[in-house]
Formats: structure tokens, sequence, C-alpha cells
């Protein structure tokens, strides 16, 4: 079993909606889930769309990596992803963050995330649930998150949301 961390986030119809689905779907295939508080963030990227929920998924699993990706992709596509721009509008967007301390670079998975030390969506809720967690390159959750801009973060519900 390995500790494997997850960030969601969808900004399209029902976000609330779409957030708790993914996060029971998610219950149905790892173990021991646990969720951080939930969030909303400006749209990153591309700004005329819809603000963004997001959070962070904590759990453990026997799955390989790839295997992990094909399930994350599974409850994506079964979401009804639409995808028609990137950083566009998506209904949710599973993204794997942490594979217990594993550098992966393959092409179609870059564990840790390449851009989650940036993104203050991300290493807030990361932080709510493991604050004192290291990156495989020895870097600190909770001093990764002084580095970043949290301005347009609004923390919106406790980890009772899913
Ligand atoms: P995006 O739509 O930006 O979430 O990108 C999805 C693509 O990113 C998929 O084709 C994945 O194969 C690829 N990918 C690479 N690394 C990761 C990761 N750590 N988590 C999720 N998808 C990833």
């Amino acid at each position: 079993m390995t500790n494997i961390f997850l960030g969601i986030g969808g900004n399209l119809g029902d976000r609330h909606r779409q957030m708790r689905t993914a996060v029971a779907e998610i219950r149905k295939v790892l173990d021991d889930v646990r969720v951080s508080s939930l969030y909303e963030s400006a749209a990153w990227g591309v700004s005329d769309q819809p603000a963004f929920l997001n959070a962070v998924v904590r759990a453990r699993t026997s799955l390989e990596p790839l295997e992990l990706l094909d399930a994350m992709q599974a409850i994506e596509s079964d979401l009804g992803r639409v995808r028609k721009q990137h950083w566009g509008p998506r209904s949710i967007d599973i993204d794997i963050l942490l594979y217990g301390s594993q550098i992966i670079d393959e092409p179609r998975l870059k564990v840790p995330h390449p851009y989650m030390a940036q993104r203050g969506f991300v290493l807030r809720p990361l932080a709510d649930l493991a604050a004192g967690l290291t990156l495989p390159d020895g870097s600190l959750v909770g001093e990764l998150l002084t580095t970043v801009s949290q301005d347009d973060l609004r923390r919106i519900e406790g980890p009772e949301w899913a």
C-alpha cells in the first residue's frame, strides 16, 4: 500500500455535486480516503470562465501508478468531462500529485505533478492534510505554501463537505 495525494477540481455545471461525486467514486477505488477543506479559486490560465472548486484527497492504494491514473481517468470520463481548451472549463479534473516518495517521468504520468509547487489551490488544501509532508526533492509543503499567492483562494467548507 502506498500513500498518495490527488488534486481534484472543477468549474462546470453543479460544481459541488461534481466534486462530491468524484470523491464518492474515489472512495470506491482507494483505501483510507480523507479529504481537505473545499476551496474556491479564480480560474487559472484562462480568466473568462467560472471559478474553480478545488480540494486534495489523501488515500492509500495498492494500484501501480499507471493503474491509478487509468482509474482516475475513468472517473473523469464517467463524470462527463468535456475539454475543448487547455486550462479551459472542465467538469472534473483529477491530478495525481504524489505517489509515495516516487519520482515518475513517463509520457502519460509526471509525479510529483509538475505545477503543484506553484499553485496555492493545490498547496493550501495539501497543507490542511499534511503540512509537514516533504516532497521527493526535500521541500516541505508548509514552506512551499508561504511562497505562493493565496489571494484568489477562499476556503468555503470544512472537510465534512465530502
Ligand atoms: P490535464 O487535462 O491538464 O489534466 O492533462 C491530462 C493529461 O496529463 C493526461 O493525458 C495525463 O496522461 C497527463 N498527466 C501527466 N502527469 C499527470 C499527473 N500527475 N496526474 C494526472 N494526469 C497527468
